[in-house]
């Protein structure tokens, strides 16, 4: 039997705030336990969160980035539940009255058409603390350092129907985020967390199937790999007769499979209420086409200008999207040429390299003004190929400028018509055999006077003027 997969996600977003959530503690965790708390964030009974603007306004840029409406009038909701890393004994979340609802993100399937991935909300709420179980004694600890981080919980419909486009959205989620600069999209430190919700049916049945939800898996590669085992595990257990059971299962990276954590076989009932200490939120248009004017350049954006106005391959452009960095690092070296081949030198010669120094964009002698100098230097024809990548590497060990190193090297292209010309008028009265025999119409030679012209200029010649001037005179 065929079987249709739907698959929904839930993305918590760690914003970037300068202080937290519901009070003015640094936003920030890389400390010693439990010293960047306070009364607010530690829960301690009879204190009065405030909320954060900055949230707020972050809240706003994710919706619009992400086609939503923004709610005039949304509420703030206590989600009970009982956890050591949470004293309060509830999180402040929005329950039915969030910030944002009905948005959608696009993606680009395999076939190169576009499909939208509805959402059907984003709402505002703060993390808990941490957990840390000992490694080495039968102890657990608790650090409240991350309580109180804001977070976005961005939900969608299960839209999405197969681990490509579960991959596809992710992508395009987490470039969103990381452009308006709210999330540093980190997901091995948490930053960006998916949680999957996946289920199957037959082709032509109309509920939905029972899903499973794969909970905290931290790459693109491992939540595609999931999804995959999830679908066969499902397939599997239906066509035996069996039934699958609401569950919450973790993804075992090192065996590949993924294991049972706990079943829910009852939705849990965290007793949602408003939260008295905090007013309706109210968000004016005003502050909303405040936001929408200031908002930045989004991906989708990017890639078509790069395009349209820098000539690039939409395949060369994803790949300078996906990665800001390497995107700035492409633009701010096209102020400096127009050259098509600086694409190529970026995405082949600066990435495998920065790949084998780790180095990052910034620390690197290859400044986008040097690259731009260097593929200049090529294709005016004052150095060939070879000569380029030895410059290159030059630069990337001393930082020179590629100008000086033409000259320190002597990589100089003999690029001066005169000095070529001798040397080819030169070939041609010592080979007399050769150029009776061209002329009478053996034309592969044309290769054996090139050759001869390049040993003679020891390759420092520019192949064009050879040619051109090699065809003029065995005319
Ligand atoms: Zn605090
Ligand atoms: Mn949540």
């Amino acid at each position: 039997m065929a079987y249709k997969v739907d698959i929904g996600i839930e993305v918590h977003v760690q914003l970037t705030t300068k202080s937290k959530i519901f009070c003015t503690c640094a936003n920030e965790t890389a400390q010693k336990p439990n010293t960047n708390i306070c009364q607010i964030c530690s829960g301690y009974p009879g204190v009065l969160p405030v909320l954060n603007e900055e949230v707020i306004n972050d809240a706003i840029k994710a919706g619009l980035a992400t086609n939503s409406e923004i709610s005039e009038i949304s509420e703030f909701s206590r989600k009970h539940y009982f956890y050591p890393d949470l004293p309060k004994g509830y999180q402040i979340t929005q329950g039915n009255r969030p910030t944002c609802l009905n948005g959608y993100v696009p993606i680009k399937l395999e076939d190169g058409s576009t499909k939208k991935i509805r959402l059907i909300r984003i709402h505002i709420e703060e993390d808990a603390g941490k957990n840390i179980h000992s490694s080495t004694s039968n102890e657990s600890f608790v650090d409240l350092n991350r309580a109180g981080t804001p977070l976005l919980e961005i939900v969608t419909h299960p839209d999405i129907s197969s681990s490509y486009e579960a991959k596809a959205y992710l992508k395009k989620l987490r470039q969103i985020v990381q452009y308006l600069g709210i999330c540093s999209g980190n997901m091995e430190e948490g930053a960006f967390r998916a949680d999957t919700n996946i289920s199957i049916r037959p082709i032509g049945q109309e509920t939905l199937g029972t899903r499973v939800e794969l909970k905290n898996i931290n790459s693109f590669k491992f939540i595609g790999d999931a999804i995959e085992y999830e679908i066969d595990r499902q397939t599997s257990l239906i066509e035996s007769g069996q039934r699958i059971i609401q569950e919450t299962r973790l993804w075992d990276t090192k065996d590949k499979k993924s294991i049972s954590m706990r079943s829910k076989e009852e939705a849990a009932d965290y007793r949602y209420f408003a939260e008295p200490d905090l007013p309706l939120l109210k968000i004016d248009t005003q502050k909303i086409e405040k936001i929408k004017k200031e908002l930045p350049e989004l991906p989708d954006q990017k890639l078509e200008r790069l395009v349209k106005e820098h000539g690039l391959k939409e395949a060369d452009a994803e790949i300078l999207i996906d990665d800001l960095e390497l995107g700035k690092y492409y633009e701010k070296a096209a102020q400096f040429t127009k050259s098509k081949h600086l694409i190529n030198w970026i995405l082949r010669n600066l990435l495998s390299y920065l790949k084998s120094s780790k180095e990052t964009y910034n620390e690197t002698n290859i400044t986008p003004q040097k690259l731009a100098e260097l593929v200049d230097l090529l294709d005016t024809g004052i150095i060939n190929n070879r000569a380029a990548q030895e410059i290159f590497d030059a630069v990337a060990k001393t930082g020179k400028n590629p100008k000086d190193l033409v000259t320190e090297l002597g990589l100089e292209q003999i690029g001066s018509t005169q000095e070529i010309e001798t040397i080819i008028k030169e070939i041609i009265v010592n080979s007399p055999n050769q150029v009776a025999q061209y002329k009478s119409g053996q034309e592969k030679l044309f290769g054996f006077f090139v050759g001869q012209a390049m040993a003679k200029t020891k390759g420092k010649a520019n192949p064009q003027i050879i040619n051109d001037l090699l065809k003029k005179y065995l005319k």
